[in-house]
């Protein structure tokens, strides 16, 4: 895992509010591996497209997958592409309509995507994800078979050109606003498991209680 700083390029330099940027690459970490989704923008046939999509990280790697057949992930293959995941920690309700605002914790990625050729680290991305989504969910199914893989890309991206930004705390007001009499606060969103539904009449694994029992984003 490297120890490097956050630097700052041309393209991740914040502009409103840097004080709210993090120079510190663990903040990066915790972004990501707190997170569930993330949003891939890569451009297609000179249009922007966004894509929601699962992801994991293997020290300074972030990798996505899907099928073989998604245009997007070709469409990303040795491009520049553009990785974001957002955590909402709470809705900022200040006096002023214009001063509401949102805690949050956001990392912003770009880098050239590079498509797994190797398999031994197309399984290793694979069960990256896997475990990321679900600790311990890799030994509880069964391993992708050859003809799986084959149906499957796997896209890398380094973690070297990032920015994190996060918002935490109370709603920020202009002083003359303070004595209006309007109800000011913090409401707090945050990210759950709910209780497993079994599809058998296996008893629940306890890597499957474990990641119910989690909260995400708290
Ligand atoms: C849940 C959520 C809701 C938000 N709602 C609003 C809103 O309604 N209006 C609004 O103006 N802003 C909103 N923001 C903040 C927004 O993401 C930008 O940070 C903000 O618009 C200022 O951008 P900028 O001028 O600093 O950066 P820009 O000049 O737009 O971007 C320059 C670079 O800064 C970095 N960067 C910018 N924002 C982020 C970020 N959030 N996380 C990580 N890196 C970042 C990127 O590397 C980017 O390439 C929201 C953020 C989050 C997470």
């Amino acid at each position: 895992v490297s120890t490097e700083p956050l630097s700052t390029t041309e393209r991740t330099r914040l502009g409103r509010k840097p004080q709210r940027g993090a120079a510190d690459r663990d903040e990066l970490y915790a972004v990501l591996d707190s997170g569930l989704i993330c949003h891939l923008a890569v451009v297609v046939n000179d249009y922007p497209r966004v894509l929601p999509t699962a992801y994991g990280r293997d020290d300074d790697t972030l990798y996505v997958h899907g099928s073989s057949g998604n245009s997007t992930l070709a469409a990303a293959s040795g491009r520049q592409v553009c990785v974001t995941v957002t955590h909402l920690d709470g809705m900022v309700c200040a006096r002023s309509v214009n001063n509401h605002s949102m805690n949050y914790r956001s990392a912003v990625i770009y880098g050239e995507a590079r498509l797994v050729t190797d398999g031994d680290e197309r399984i290793r991305a694979l069960r990256v994800i896997t475990e990321h989504l679900i600790p311990g969910r890799w030994e509880g199914a069964r391993e992708p078979n050859r003809k799986e893989l084959a149906a499957t890309s796997v896209l890398a991206v380094p973690l070297a050109e990032a920015s994190v930004k996060s918002r935490s705390g109370p709603p920020i007001d202009q002083e003359e606003d303070l004595t209006l009499g309007y109800w000011a606060g913090v409401i707090p969103v945050r990210t759950v498991f709910g209780a497993p539904e079994s599809d058998t009449e296996l008893p629940v694994p306890e890597h499957i209680y474990a990641r119910a029992g989690h909260t995400l984003s708290g």
